[in-house]
């Protein structure tokens, strides 16, 4: 297994080290495992000027999978767009051909308290979004700001997707449907959108080849309701990049906390690159107080998709959940009765665990 390990900015390095711990573990086991480190985002503008430095890129290509912390931070935020640290993160998943991006919502039963919903409505809750992720609104030419005739400053973009876009990600949705509950809930905004008219139809033409899955259609404003009103009716969710985004951090807060969420890029192979959810978190980056929770659950997510290590994604899984058991909890998801843990205390009990 060769993995490109991709700290990033902020928060990105304290957490990525702790999921580097689950995997000197698992190589200490005997797990053929090799992991390289390359600087994206902030790091790569500083180490390179440029967010995505060829160096990096090329060690991404190379490797099985990518392992990414965060990227951004104030500091880079007044360069022009080209090296913002975004740019990295927008150019690598690109260049991979990730467009499928997985982001499971899941509540384990010892957070439950910490969702700003009530317990009821949230505990149980197992939800996989499947975001489009190279296409759509983001990407879309024409696009840019000019004055218009009545000398008025516009901005435009353009929402486009072709019909393979769209099947492609339907299928990987279907796939993990079928390893699921087998219900798939398309999302688009076909009342009004032309791309979500054509969305649906192929949407709906894909499911032939999967009989087993109920398939149903949502609009995208139902849904963004629903997922707060009655977010367990749902089994797998797909949509597009700009409703994805959306959705998916709405989803996550569900689950209490941002700090627990990983997630998955794939291509149309097995490479996948993989990341927590959340962002650098400048506001406590250094201070040995992040949740690397996700980081490390995203390492399972690795091993599940571009391993195929079914058996070694379920005990990285088991282990965190045993630490929660435990009563540990880092800052962002500590409530009264529990044992609070350091960046660095959580991943060496996740280590133990394992
Ligand atoms: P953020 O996710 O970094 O932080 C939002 C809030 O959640 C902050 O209060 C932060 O402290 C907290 N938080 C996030 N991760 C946490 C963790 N693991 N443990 C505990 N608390 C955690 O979002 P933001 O503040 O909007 O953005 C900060 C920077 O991150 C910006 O530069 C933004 O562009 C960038 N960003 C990067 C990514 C990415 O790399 N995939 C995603 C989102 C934002």
């Amino acid at each position: 297994m060769k993995i490109a390990v991709l700290p990033g900015d902020g928060i990105g390095p304290e957490i990525v080290a702790q999921a580097v711990k689950v995997l000197r573990a698992l190589a200490a086991e005997g797990q053929s495992i090799e992991w390289e480190e390359a600087p994206i985002g902030g790091a790569g503008y500083d180490a390179a000027g440029d967010p995505l430095p060829e160096a990096t890129l090329a060690l991404a290509r190379q490797a099985d999978a990518v392992m990414l912390g965060a990227v951004g931070g104030v500091q880079y935020d007044a360069l022009p767009r080209p090296q913002r640290p975004e740019q990295g993160l927008l150019r690598i998943r690109k260049a991979l051909g990730l467009f499928a991006n997985l982001r499971p919502a899941l509540l384990y039963a010892e957070l439950a308290d910490a969702s700003t919903l009530k317990p009821e409505v949230v505990a149980g809750l197992d939800i996989m979004i499947v975001r489009e992720l190279t296409g759509d609104i983001y990407f879309g030419q024409p696009r840019g700001l000019r004055t218009n005739d009545r000398g008025e400053r516009e901005g435009f973009n353009t929402m486009i997707y072709a019909e393979p876009e769209i099947r492609r990600v339907a299928r990987v949705a279907f796939d993990i449907a079928m390893k699921r509950d087998k219900r798939l809930c398309s999302v688009e905004k076909a009342n009004v959108l032309e791309t979500s008219e054509l969305w649906r139809e192929v949407v709906i033409e894909t499911a032939r080849d999967y009989p087993q899955v109920a398939l149903s259609h949502m609009y995208v404003d139902n849904a963004a309701m629903q997922l707060v009103r009655d977010p367990k009716q749902f089994d797998v969710i797909v949509t597009g990049n700009i409703f994805g985004d959306i959705l998916s951090d709405e989803a996550s807060m569900l689950t209490g906390s941002i700090g627990m969420l990983p997630s998955a890029s794939l291509d149309d192979g097995d490479k996948g690159l993989y990341e927590p959810i959340h962002g650098s978190a400048p506001d406590i980056a250094g201070k040995n107080i992040a949740n690397p929770l996700a980081t490390i659950l995203s390492v399972a997510m690795m091993m599940r998709h571009t391993f195929n290590q079914e058996e070694t994604a379920n005990r990285i899984e088991r282990a965190v959940k045993k630490v929660l058991a435990q009563g540990l909890r880092t800052a962002d998801i500590y409530v009264a009765g529990t044992r609070q843990a350091s960046t660095g205390e959580m991943g060496d009990a996740v280590v133990a665990a394992l």
